[in-house]
């Protein structure tokens, strides 16, 4: 059965119905904005000009090629082939291609860096600054290098195994061991089954050169290559240049390897799968009905969006439906979400997805329970009112990100024509799409999308393949294939009535509070940014007649984009160690509670349409309320924090059942995680085993109080003159100061404020933990901690901290991961922080690595912090994380977030943390880094923790 195509003819029909398209689709316009080209060798380009922000680009190279192009005795070299081309290329020897990035402010694993699935390989350099053309001109050098100039040599090939024989430790996990078992059962008779990306550990470590060579020459052609460059750049000049250097690589030859596409056999009986694996958390399963993906000749005409379109609005409200569903207290299972897409990784064949999480022992009637209400959307449809919320919903999205047009990032461009090379994703203009969208979706009936859904779920079995997860323990009963097929056909059996949608139609406050005003307003020409005129603009400081202080600045950095943060004095430190349990659940738990008379599901429904969010959090000495919104909805938002600013949050019994018992299964078996129980000891030991900061076990859901816990969220906002109020984004002017006086001028405030209390149990002189711990796949994991109270919380001193943590992740790089090749991730951060009990600096140094490499590893980590507080600091890393940083700076003067924390830290301790910046990281010198080093060493307090495995 050919589903996508039922699918198709439904949308057809439905346009044509209603809009009276004619028979022949229209073609969906690309984007004139980007130069599309195809060179004589087959190697395609997209080139566009953004200049949001100004002087970045970004150079990628997409390969139509992955692990299923392996042969068998290439399992894992296409991955091992995407790290080579970091190891070596014909203008770049050995390591120089990272060594290179790193003088332009290009890091690598952040800006530089590949991935390698099934079907698509992709390599990226991002946020490049275009401030020379030579840059320019490199960058589409290493590009050229990653299509036909790599060099695969013995050394680096040598160097590299053990590299990605730690990438595969690291991310083998209870579901990847499980996943890469069943493969072959999940794709009987299909390569699928035999591909997993990260391969073959026996051939990672002794394959012989000439297998990747082989690859490597067979697969990365011309004619499978895409590049894509986006940016501030100048398209002519970037086209005539990627014509000129890679019109040299050669034509494929009529006798070049062609690639047929795997196919994935149709299963007449459904394919069950049921496995366990010690170290799996949750139990879980997931039903799947195969269906033919929809070809790439088929994306070509409007009706593909149309198709899009219904289908995401039909699972969308399925999916509404099942979360809805999943706070009944006698629902059987705990997550329920349906998806349709690719079936586990194959672009060749889709299928429609159900993943579930059962509550404990109710695996079949789960299955049964989502299967069921599956049905019932297809039986029976869904309603007028589920409709008009998710249409409001999808429409408020498309204007929201239409009124950012112009300030897209490249990033946002690329993902589109790496989707448009690889997938055929049509790619038309913003204006385009949005026109075609705000025409397309009123005038798609209800019954279109009805008929949409009942098309995905097929009558009979023939496709269905389930899987299911399940953790091993010796007296677990463990599901069987008789019981999960048995939930389907009682599924399928089952008598339904249609959905009946529940909806409070009532406004979110029907009664105003009496409100205050704006008495005082000060002008201050501090943190000046520029607005659309070029006019400079600092922020104002109102205060509001009951005395509560609101800062106020406008930007249109994010066109759609308001943001609200407020602060209070006093958090958790006021909770003695009987909240402890309380402390921990209070965000979540206030999330997840109604408001006004809304409950929780009652709110999200009565949003619909609106783009307005606000919570309520506490930290150790703060409360805190953060708000967002696009420029339309800030009355919503504002009310929202009015709301639970003025103890209205709205006990909500169900939804709080609800998240006791994800917290149940989640907490239970927690520490079957080998890196959890890592961080429990870190935690233990950084924090001198401080009761306050213990992690939560099942046996403390009990303490959960949902009164206190409403009653602690009372006391935190009870004095609202606590609170400063900080708005800053694209908000009318004019209509927000009348909606602040509203909204905050009405809070209740007092004169008394209750600030925190010091809660920090830091170790002292030097600790080491190091303990063996035994999991299925053995794993070794190393912290070494630093800090001390003697080093002021200071812009240079936070320059100062920022260039060690990088220097020494610098270091690490090459000395652990591509000299040792002891590990796969290496990390190393420093900071300087204030809270109201004085300031700290630490350094921190963190290392999965390969076990039997751990006293290198452990060595190099401690020796390289140790010499560089000795006054040996590489002059030339200490250059090239000064211009990452400078470079990563000017990208942050974009974000609302970055004028809103330095606002705060002027108005709070009187620090600028602007004004100066660029002119603190300028003068820094290897030896003021070294000597920050050395102090932070001088306190002698040093933390080591070390987990080996056992045997
Ligand atoms: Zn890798």
């Amino acid at each position: 059965m050919n589903m996508k195509k039922l699918v198709m003819t439904i949308a057809l029909a439905v346009v044509g119905g209603v809009v009276a398209m004619a028979q022949q689709m229209p073609m969906i316009p690309v984007d004139p904005d980007v130069r599309i080209g195809q060179l004589d060798n087959g190697l395609t380009y997209y080139i566009r000009h953004n200049n949001w922000p100004e002087q970045r680009a970004e150079f990628y190279i997409a390969q139509k090629v992955g692990s299923i192009q392996e042969d068998d005795s290439q399992r894992g070299l296409a991955h091992f082939l995407e790290h080579m081309a970091f190891n070596g290329s014909k203008h770049f020897k050995g390591n120089e291609l990272l060594r290179w990035c790193e003088s332009i402010g290009v890091k690598f694993g952040n800006d530089l860096n590949a991935y390698t699935s099934v079907e698509q390989t992709v390599y990226n350099i991002s946020n490049v600054p275009t401030t020379r053309e030579s840059i320019i001109d490199s960058c589409l050098i290493i590009l050229w290098d990653w299509a036909d100039g790599l060099l695969l040599e013995q050394e680096e090939i040598e160097k590299e195994r053990g590299v990605i024989h730690e990438e595969w430790r690291l991310r083998t996990s209870a579901q990847m061991r499980m996943l890469e078992r069943d493969l072959p059962k999940l794709y009987p008779g299909s390569k699928y089954g035999e591909r997993m990306p990260i391969g073959l550990m026996e051939i990672i470590d002794n394959f012989e050169r000439p297998f990747l060579q082989a690859y490597y020459e067979k697969w990365y052609r011309p004619d499978n290559q895409g590049i894509i460059v986006v940016g501030d750049i100048d398209v002519d000049q970037v086209e005539q240049k990627i014509k000129t250097m890679f019109s040299q690589i050669a034509k494929p030859g009529p006798d070049a390897a062609r690639f047929e596409p795997v196919a994935v056999p149709d299963n007449a009986e459904p394919i069950v799968v049921i496995d366990k694996d010690k170290e799996q958390k949750i139990n879980m399963a997931e039903v799947m009905f195969k269906h033919d993906a929809t070809p790439n000749s088929a994306k070509l005409t409007v009706d593909y969006i149309v198709a899009k379109y219904m289908k995401s609005e039909a699972l969308g409200m399925l999916n509404s439906r099942l979360g809805e569903i999943a706070q009944q207290p006698d629902c059987p299972f705990l997550q329920a979400q349906v998806s349709d897409g690719n079936y586990i990784f194959s672009k060749t064949k889709d299928a429609l997805d159900m993943a579930v999480v059962p509550k404990d022992g109710q695996m079949n009637e789960a299955l049964k329970r989502v299967f069921a209400e599956v049905r019932r959307a297809a039986e029976f449809g869904f309603t007028a009112t589920e409709y008009g919320r998710s249409k409001a919903n999808t429409l408020s999205g498309l204007d929201k990100s239409y009124s950012n047009k112009d300030k897209r990032y490249n990033s946002q461009f690329v993902n589109q024509y790496v989707n448009h090379f690889l997938n055929n994703e049509p790619i038309p203009s913003i204006d385009d799409h949005y026109q075609m969208m705000k025409n397309l979706v009123p005038a798609i009936p209800l019954e279109g999308i009805n008929e949409v859904m009942r098309q995905l779920v097929p009558q009979n079995d023939s496709n269905l393949v389930i899987i299911s997860f399940n953790q091993e323990k010796d007296d677990a009963v463990y599901p069987t294939e008789e019981g999960l097929l048995g939930a389907i056909r009682d599924a399928r059996a089952e008598k339904l009535t249609a959905w009946v949608d529940n909806v409070k139609d009532e406004p979110l406050m029907t009664t105003l509070p009496t409100k205050g005003k704006i008495s005082k307003e000060e002008k201050i020409d501090k943190f000046l940014t520029q607005t659309a005129d070029s006019v400079e603009s600092g922020y104002s400081e109102l205060t509001l007649s009951n005395g509560i202080k609101v800062v106020l600045k406008h930007t249109d950095l994010k066109k759609d984009q308001v943001l609200l943060s407020a602060e209070g004095w006093g958090g958790s430190s006021l909770y003695g160690l009987e909240d402890r349990a309380n402390i921990s659940f209070f965000n979540d738990v206030v999330e997840a509670s109604g408001l006004s008379s809304f409950s929780h599901t009652e709110l999200i429904k009565a949003m619909a349409g609106k783009i307005a969010g606000a919570s309520l959090s506490m930290s150790a000495q703060r409360t805190h309320v953060s708000g967002s919104s696009t420029p339309n909805d800030v009355e919503t938002m504002l009310q929202l924090v009015y709301l639970y600013m003025t103890g209205n949050i709205k006990k909500d019994q169900q939804s709080f059942d609800q998240l006791m018992k994800s917290a149940e299964v989640q907490l239970k078996n927690r520490l079957l995680n080998p890196e959890a129980v890592f961080g429990d000891s870190l935690n233990a030991t950084l924090s001198c085993h401080n009761p306050r900061f213990k992690s939560l076990e099942v046996s403390d859901l009990k303490d959960v109080d949902y009164d206190r816990i409403l009653q602690m969220a009372r006391e935190r906002t009870a004095n609202a003159g606590a609170f400063t109020f900080t708005i800053i984004g694209n908000y009318n002017d004019t209509i927000i100061r009348p909606l602040i006086e509203q909204y905050i001028g009405s809070l209740p405030t007092q004169k008394d404020i209750v600030k925190g209390k010091d809660i920090a149990t830091d170790y002292k002189g030097k600790v080491v933990n190091d303990f063996r711990h035994k999991s299925e796949t053995p794993k070794s994991i190393a912290v070494i901690h630093w800090y001390t109270k003697q080093i002021p919380y200071t812009l240079e001193n936070s320059i100062l901290a920022q260039v060690a943590g990088q220097v020494l992740q610098m270091v690490y790089l090459k000395e652990i991961r591509e000299e040792a090749s002891a590990a796969y991730t290496v990390n190393a951060q420093a900071g300087v922080s204030r809270d109201d009990f004085g300031d700290e600096a630490s350094l921190f140094a963190y290392c999965p690595m390969k076990p039997e490499k751990a006293d290198t590893a452990i060595a190099i980590m401690r020796g390289a912090v140790q010499e560089m507080a000795a006054g040996k600091c590489d002059a030339d890393m200490v250059m090239k994380v000064k211009e990452y940083i400078l470079k990563a700076h000017a990208d942050q003067l974009k974000s609302n977030g970055y004028w809103s924390g330095r606002i705060g830290a002027w108005r709070k301790w009187k620090l600028d943390f602007h004004t100066d910046y660029e002119k603190t990281v300028q003068a820094v010198t290897p030896e003021r880094v070294s000597a920050f080093v050395a102090e932070v060493l001088k306190s002698g307090n040093e933390a080591e923790v070390v987990m080996l495995p056992a045997e």
